[in-house]
């Protein structure tokens, strides 16, 4: 633990997370719908848009966030990328490491960069096209399958924390909003 608190955990720790689409200089990006950050694939380490901590700081809501991986955080993205409109959402696996803030549905963490992109059932053409430019740009796995394969291949291939560093973190942690 650092002095903050904050919990320093070794290897990379895998999570569940939504991107909103964003076209910078006539290329798809990956963007935080909720923070306006574009991810950009040489520049993963979060920083504080509020003040000159390191991030994550456990009385802030800086990092990079993702949902712990479950049934129901699973439901959750896959249901909101299967409207497939324009500015649409995609869903995937996120690799973190360095740094990590827990809470009770997800971690903030001091790097993160996108490592699954998940490819819906039924997609369009279009969506499939711009999905693949994603994964060439930031060097993505595409993974494709129902919720409950897709929980399983990350289970096997891309864990996530286990549930006594879960636990250990939902008590007496709030809920983080506003995040990158
Ligand atoms: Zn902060």
């Amino acid at each position: 633990m650092t002095k903050e608190g904050t919990p320093v955990v070794a290897g990379h720790v895998y999570g569940l997370r939504l991107w909103s689409l964003s076209t910078g200089d006539g290329d798809f990006r990956l963007s935080s719908a909720n923070a306006r950050h574009e991810w950009r694939s040489n520049e993963t380490r979060a920083k504080c848009g509020k003040d000159s901590h390191a991030a994550p700081a456990k009385h802030c809501s800086c990092g990079y966030y993702c949902f712990h991986a479950n049934r129901e955080t699973m439901l959750k993205v896959l249901m909101t990328t299967r409207r497939q409109v324009p500015g649409v959402f995609i869903a995937g696996v996120v690799k973190t490491w360095g740094r990590t803030e827990v809470h009770a549905d997800g971690i903030r963490s001091e790097f993160a960069s996108p490592d699954v992109l998940f490819l819906p059932g039924g997609a369009t053409a279009a969506y499939k096209a711009t999905l693949r430019e994603l994964a060439d740009k930031y060097g993505a796995e595409i993974w494709t399958g129902s919720g409950p394969q897709l929980l399983q291949r990350m289970e096997q291939d891309k864990p996530g924390l286990s549930s006594s560093l879960v636990q250990a973190g939902r008590r007496g942690r709030r809920r983080s909003r506003g995040t990158t």
